[in-house]
């Protein structure tokens, strides 16, 4: 464990793109083996739309990486956070440390976004996909990237993980949210045999229906377990009867264009079907706040 540690403590950021790179590769793939829908769509576009938020993003994440470098070296410099409360074995504080950066820096955040207005605004650029597969993992607006990455630093703060576990998270965060965005067909034994434990394909396709309120279910990363305690789990027998995007913008002339969705953070609310929040009009006179 020391050595994998040692190891991710110095790992070059080259080599975390290689990591990266070859999961997509790898599921891009898969996706062609065994697919769970027969998109018909123009594969290689879609990849560059998506490619082009992943740009987005890694230019938000590499200037914000150093804030949390130092978040990690506080913590370790003045021992806090759960890390040092119990004295267990070292691969054991290591695994409480992903689940906790999991839970505040994933499913935590993810579940925000889904209840308050304007971070909902953000994230919807991820929901917009109709088609969804391994490159839908990349698709998140700069905004969202900047409040994903304050919610990681308080979990590091909260976990007091060293940098070389956080590393070690962000690559399997990274690498799980290819897996379960991936449109790949897992037999469904398998998918809910794992889904006890982890974030599957099938488990994470229920959250991308574009109605509620399925919507609003499954917003676990890495581990599922979080839906499950939270009971935000749901499971759906026919996948195949889901369809993706989000109804209030299912016209390709909006979720299909770069520059439309870049700018929908700050295009008026609307409201989905079976609301989450009531609509921006409703905000001038209060009580006829409701289902819109
Ligand atoms: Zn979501």
């Amino acid at each position: 464990m020391e050595a994998i540690l040692q190891f991710f403590e110095t790992i070059p950021s080259s080599y975390r793109t290689i990591l990266l790179a070859s999961g997509i590769l790898v599921f891009w793939i898969l996706e062609g083996a065994v697919p769970l829908f027969r998109f018909s769509y123009r594969r290689y576009r879609h990849l560059g739309l998506n490619l082009v938020f992943t740009f987005t993003t890694l230019v938000v994440n590499l200037s914000l990486a150093f804030l949390t470098v130092m978040a990690a070296d506080y913590v370790q410099g003045q021992q806090f956070g759960i890390w040092f409360l119990f004295t267990i074995p070292l691969w054991a504080s290591v695994i409480i440390a992903v689940l906790v950066l999991d839970l505040i820096g994933a499913w935590f955040v993810h579940i925000v976004e889904h209840k308050v207005k304007w971070m909902w605004k953000f994230h919807l650029i991820h929901h917009t996909d109709t088609t969804v597969d391994v490159t839908t993992a990349l698709r998140h607006h700069p905004g969202e990237s900047v409040f994903r990455a304050a919610f990681t630093i308080a979990a590091v703060v909260v976990a007091g993980a060293p940098i070389a576990v956080v590393f070690i998270y962000q690559t399997a965060s990274a690498l799980f949210s290819q897996f379960n965005h991936a449109n790949i067909n897992l037999p469904r034994g398998m998918d809910r045999f794992l889904s006890y434990l982890i974030v599957t394909p099938h488990m994470h396709k229920v959250h991308h229906h574009y109605v509620q309120p399925l919507t609003d279910t499954n917003y676990g990363n890495i581990f599922s377990i979080w839906d499950r305690v939270f009971q935000t789990f749901t499971e759906v027998d026919d996948v195949s009867k889901l369809t993706y995007g989000i109804d209030t913008h299912m016209a390709e002339s909006e979720n299909d264009d770069v520059v439309n969705l870049l700018s929908i953070p700050f295009q008026p609310y609307r409201a989905p079907k079976g609301s989450k929040f009531p609509s921006e009009d409703s905000s001038t006179s209060p009580h006829s706040a409701g289902k819109a």
